[in-house]
């Protein structure tokens, strides 16, 4: 058995053992899922992508992204934190020192710590310049003010890498990324939002009071916060097209399992033509998303330059098929899809984050038409 495929039967055997028993606790009461992520990252999974220097296993984005597939089909959940940690680990080694890589990489990518990015604010989503948390430098420290907002795994994670200004007048090269720690003075995480789905996927608020930070924790060089936080995303695109992707994959199985059991006419309604055009729609737009954002983990294995234009379209494709699909699953189960015992109707809800996280849909499209728009003469 070569390596790839012996990682991917040991992620079966792991979700089988640690996730698939406990996917109605994590799902549909939200616990906690900190023991779970801790396993992940004592079995090396969360290390897959990682260089060998950093205590990763030097293995391929695209299996990493193959293991997430099988992940996000059973839990949403530790998909989203699995994601937003990689965010915080992915940027440390694009753009922090060596020290840093040794004090925190090394830790997040073992899963002995848990990470977090905070880009987004109140007054600053989808326009990313125009964040309002500030980094003034006084001496050999930096204090930070501002507010953060929709943090994934805020109050899970031990560390946050925080975007905040510290030149106003140098537009995105006055953009630092600092390490904030969980138990830094004056930083506060708020109340938990009460969300549409993924109850057990921790989002809130962070806030920054006069935060004083050694110079230690800017994450590279001031100035460089900008580049480093537009490459993590990148990733994080594919990593949430990987998310929607294994959701899509999910509601097909189920909706196909309950079309050849339900009986009405005398027979199951997989034997109608309509409910059979369903399924080929959606097994097809599956297969054409998975073509996506395998093609996208490639282009990062390769460093393909336009590997940003290839995360965009994988996000955005599989984002919107995972809404489209999990829409036709609730149409398959019936009245019963619209009823909470069914995973359907959960998978409904949890499909429609993916258009929006990581950049919304319109987003992407502003991406992807604007390389095409400079690409063709
Ligand atoms: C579950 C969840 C988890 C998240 N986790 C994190 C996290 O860990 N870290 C983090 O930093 N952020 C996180 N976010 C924030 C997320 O990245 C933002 O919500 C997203 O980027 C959109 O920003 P916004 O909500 O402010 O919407 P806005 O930017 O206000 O957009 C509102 C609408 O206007 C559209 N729009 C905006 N500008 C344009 C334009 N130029 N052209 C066309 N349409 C436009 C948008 O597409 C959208 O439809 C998370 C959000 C959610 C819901």
């Amino acid at each position: 058995m070569d390596l790839d495929k012996e990682v991917l039967s040991g992620a079966v055997e792991f979700i089988e053992k640690y996730i698939q028993p406990r996917e109605k606790e994590i799902e549909v009461e939200g616990l906690f899922v900190k023991d779970i992520f801790k396993e992940l990252g004592y079995h090396g999974f969360i290390a897959i992508p990682f260089p060998k220097e950093y205590g990763g296993l030097g293995l391929s984005f695209r299996l990493f992204v193959d293991v997430s597939r099988l992940i996000a089909k059973h839990s949403g959940t530790i998909s989203g934190v699995i994601g937003a940690h990689l965010l915080s680990a992915f940027s440390i080694l694009i753009g922090g020192t060596e020290e840093q890589k040794q004090k925190y990489l090394t830790k997040l990518i073992k899963g002995e710590l848990i990470g977090s990015l905070a880009l987004t604010e109140p007054n600053a989503g989808s326009d990313p310049s125009s964040i309002e948390t500030e980094a003034k430098k006084e001496g050999d420290y930096y204090i930070l003010n501002g507010t953060k907002a929709f943090t994934t795994n805020a109050g899970l994670s031990d560390i946050y890498v925080i975007m905040a200004k510290t030149d106003r007048e140098r537009g995105a090269r006055g953009m630092s990324a600092f390490i904030v720690e969980s138990t830094d003075e004056n930083f506060k995480i708020g109340r938990q939002e009460s969300k549409m789905a993924l109850p057990g996927l921790p989002n809130a608020s962070l806030f920054l009071n006069d935060v004083k930070l050694y110079r230690d924790r800017v994450v590279g060089k001031e100035g460089t916060g900008f580049a480093i936080v537009m490459k993590t995303l990148d990733i994080g695109r594919v990593t949430t097209g990987v998310g929607a992707l294994g959701l899509s994959e999910r509601a097909l199985e189920e909706a196909v399992k309950y079309s050849k059991k339900r009986i009405q006419f005398g027979k199951p309604i997989s034997s109608f033509e309509m409910i059979q055009s369903y399924i080929a729609d959606m097994a097809t737009e599956i297969e054409a998303s998975k073509l996506l954002v395998m093609n996208a983990a490639e282009k990062k294995d390769q460093n393909d330059p336009k590997f940003s234009l290839y995360a965009s379209m994988a996000k955005y494709y599989a984002s919107k098929v995972a809404v489209d699909v999990s829409r036709l699953a609730v149409q398959i189960f019936g009245g019963y899809g619209w009823i909470e015992d069914y995973i359907v109707a959960r998978l409904y809800k949890e499909a429609k984050m993916y258009e929006i996280i990581e950049g919304t849909n319109e987003i992407q499209k502003l991406i992807i038409s604007n390389y095409i728009l400079k690409e063709v003469k």
